[in-house]
């Protein structure tokens, strides 16, 4: 006998991933060239030089035995320094090296914090639409049950009457996530202001914590030099997970954190819980080599003016072709409305133009798509043409 539901995650591939097999397989065919491959989010711009430097460095002079041996569970001391140290010079908010979890990546940030606190079955989670999907696997996994509230129309901000419909007792955690997977969305400090006032207003109400689990690997990838708000300095009873996975392009390396708000109530308790939750997973430390580079790098950051570039190339020019898009202010997604109420169907008839993106019925936005401009800018220029056709099909064009 199996678990159904883990049978069920490890058998059935994400649309995410069906779509980028799918674009592995008919490049093979027709040549890498020829297909448009906008599905999935691994970042196309290299980790900075010094990033590289910093790790032949390591491996030229550092001693093998410590680099590659376990660090403590919670990670090595120096890297938390200096990650709480970078936090505060650039935010101000105080946090502390003993409230930070090594981890790998945001994802395995998220699973900790959540499993951390989710008490029973009745457990609530609140995730704003659009989301990550594997929102959803890491709830359930942990034992709750994620509810969606959607988001504004329009700007896709926080809309607190809808939150204030799904808002109930049962109620343990809200996820946010800016810049947002898969829209691209800034919240505003206004945004986080309001929120953090509303939910105080109901954590007195309730007689019981509800926490801000603040999903940031995207908090690097901004435009325009808009400002991402740090959330612990708004809410105590937050939490950050954060990752360098696109930060500093290391995605396959697994690299990240959990942070607890300094001002969190019983906060060592909680922190204790997050890596209590860390231990039962069985990540038993982030990955030691990777601590030490981020030790030594904790300020770098990928270049994102090629993303920027992306970004202005494929929004001025599918607007310009009838498309209705949310203008991202960061990540590196494109989140467009289809142009007929089934986006499964849209995309299908997108891959006739070997144009390959993903519908968002599994982000809680059904009638969306996503198209990740973390590509090579030449694909985005030898695509237009048959963005263009495809918008000529649906009678987009003016
Ligand atoms: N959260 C969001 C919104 C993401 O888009 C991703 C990855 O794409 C993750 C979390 C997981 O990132 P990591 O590679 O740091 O685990």
């Amino acid at each position: 006998m199996v678990n159904e539901t883990m049978y069920d995650y490890g058998s059935r591939a994400s649309v995410i991933r069906e779509i980028f097999e799918y674009g592995k397989k008919r490049a093979a065919e027709i040549g890498a060239e020829n297909v448009f491959n906008f599905s999935i989010g691994n970042p196309s711009v290299p980790a900075p030089d010094t990033v590289t430097k910093a790790l032949e460095k390591l491996l030229a002079e550092g001693d093998p035995v410590f680099l590659h041996g376990y660090t403590s569970a919670v990670g090595d001391p120096g890297t938390r320094k200096a990650i709480a140290d970078s936090i505060n010079r650039k935010y101000n908010a105080g946090v502390t090296p003993d409230r930070i979890y090594m981890t790998c990546g945001a994802a395995g940030a998220l699973s900790s914090c959540l499993k951390a606190v989710i008490t029973s079955p009745e457990d609530e989670i609140i995730a704003f639409t659009p989301f990550f999907p594997e929102y959803t696997v890491f709830t359930h996994a942990n034992g709750g049950k994620l509810v969606q509230v959607e988001s504004r129309d329009g700007d896709f901000q926080i809309d607190l009457e809808k939150l204030d419909k799904a808002m109930n007792p049962h109620v343990q955690a809200l996820i946010v996530n800016s810049p947002n997977n898969p829209s691209g969305v800034i919240y505003t400090e206004e945004t986080i202001r309001n929120l953090a006032a509303y939910l105080e207003k109901k954590q007195a109400e309730y007689g019981h914590e509800i926490y801000l689990i603040s999903d940031e690997p995207y908090r690097e990838l901004v435009y325009d030099g808009l400002k991402v708000p740090y959330v612990t300095n708004y809410y105590d009873n937050s939490m950050v997970c954060y990752s360098y996975s696109k930060a500093l392009s290391l995605p396959g390396e697994r690299i990240g954190f959990a942070l607890v708000g300094p001002k969190m109530k019983d906060a060592g308790k909680v922190y204790a819980a997050i890596c209590g939750a860390g231990r039962a997973l069985g990540y038993v430390c982030a990955p030691s080599l990777f601590q030490f580079l981020v030790r030594d790098c904790v300020d770098e950051v990928s270049d994102i003016s090629i993303y920027k570039r992306n970004r202005d190339l494929l929004n001025e020019n599918l607007t310009a072709y009838g498309y209705t898009c949310v203008r991202p202010d960061g990540a590196f997604y494109l989140f467009m409305k289809s142009p007929e109420p089934d986006a499964n169907a849209f995309c299908e008839k997108a891959k006739k133009h070997e144009l390959l993106f993903v519908p968002c019925d599994g982000f809680g936005t059904p009638g969306y798509v996503r198209i990740s401009y973390c590509v090579q800018t030449e694909q985005i220029e030898r695509a237009l043409p048959a963005f263009k056709a495809l918008a000529e099909e649906y009678g987009l064009t003016k």
